[in-house]
């Protein structure tokens, strides 16, 4: 796998136990564009390893998979007579959210390089999805996480034999606890400072091709992070190099105005990060005060000519019911497409729509 620094553009050292450039400081990313070659997608099978070839992994990887991938596309009208939907089922992966595309293959990264423990910080569903895929590969996974995340996300680590630390305090909290236990000397496998698994998550978008045979014309989802969005515009990118589409989607984020610095410096540029807080919200998934790669993504959203957009907390509430009404039982974090779809399809988005559903809805108590 070939990485480099996104601010000094050194590349890291071989073997290196370091999450992020040891020279600057700054986040690390894969050294080139993915590259997607349509002659190699296996035909036959099921999900993700059927784009291996896009993989950073050494070709003697042994791909660590729970069946990941190849979740249903399905079409759905938010009113009777209205537009069309396709909804993406990323809640029906292994673990219960899309997470775990990239997790399959970092810890298949993780298992060539011979690194039998980690540590991992999360809110949720990456710590959940970390577990297993650590269960799978036999690595000992130790997650922090914030005391408050949802009950049935912490119980889910603990049942894959992970050790979880509940850090008090807001998410940031359980990112400071996790570098403290880096410089103590654990492997720091981030999903969000390693890039490897963005090569996973990109699969959704050659998935969201095949299915609707073309290009979507815009594609929501909820952002954080922003990782999501990132992979989505990198596998799009690789298809369009390889000719398989013409012109790339809008791709639209979505975030809980409780916490919003995407939104905030998406419409009112930096002078919007003064107002930003850490508030509490029901979509607990993107509570996440400072994106890692927050200039990476307004880029993406930018050059696609998506936006972003913000939902409060009783849009969330009223979206995760609606969906639920469709059939599609999520939990409030993914529920956060609903107003935005109202919001977008109320104007003119470009067709066909794209609304990713990232968690299953038995993750989240109901209120
Ligand atoms: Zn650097």
């Amino acid at each position: 796998m070939s990485l480099k620094c996104t601010n000094c553009g050194r590349a890291p050292e071989a073997n290196t136990r370091d999450y992020r450039c040891a020279v600057c400081g700054s986040m690390l990313d894969l050294a080139g564009p993915l590259h997607f070659d349509p002659s190699q997608v296996t035909a036959s099978g099921h999900g993700l390893w059927r784009y291996r070839h896009t993989f950073p992994l050494p070709p003697a990887a042994q791909p660590v998979t729970l069946g990941e991938g190849g979740t249903p596309l399905v079409a759905a009208q938010l009113d009777a007579g209205g537009p069309t939907v396709h909804f993406k089922l990323e809640s029906l992966n292994p673990t219960g959210s899309y997470k775990d595309r990239g997790t399959a293959v970092l810890l298949s990264w993780l298992q060539s390089q011979g690194i039998t423990a980690a540590v991992e910080d999360s809110s949720g569903n990456a710590g959940a999805s970390f577990a297993a895929y650590a269960a799978r590969a036999g690595v000992h996974a130790r997650i922090f996480a914030p005391a408050y995340a949802a009950a049935a996300k912490l119980a889910q680590m603990e049942m894959y034999g992970a050790e979880v630390v509940r850090v008090p305090g807001p998410r940031s909290q359980a990112s400071e606890a996790v570098v403290q236990a880096a410089r103590a000397g654990a492997y720091y496998a981030s999903h969000v400072f390693n890039p490897v698994g963005l090569a996973g998550l990109a699969t959704i978008a050659y998935e969201l091709v095949e299915q609707l045979g073309g290009a979507p014309g815009t594609v929501l989802m909820p952002i954080g992070q922003g990782s999501l969005l990132l992979a989505l515009q990198r596998g799009f990118l690789a298809l369009q190099a390889a000719g398989c589409i013409a012109q790339l989607p809008q791709l639209v984020g979505v975030q809980a105005e409780a916490c919003a610095p995407l939104w905030a410096c998406f419409h009112h540029g930096p002078e919007g990060l003064g107002f930003v807080s850490e508030g509490e919200t029901l979509a607990e998934g993107v509570r996440i005060r400072h994106p890692l790669r927050g200039d990476a993504v307004l880029a993406a959203v930018h050059a696609s000519g998506g936006q972003v957009l913000a939902a409060t907390e009783a849009q969330i509430e009223t979206g995760r019911r609606m969906l639920a009404q469709l059939g599609f039982f999520v939990e409030p974090t993914s529920a956060l497409v609903w107003p935005a779809l109202r919001q977008l399809l109320a104007s003119s988005a470009a067709q066909p729509v794209v609304a990713i559903l990232t968690g299953h809805g038995l993750k989240s108590a109901v209120a």
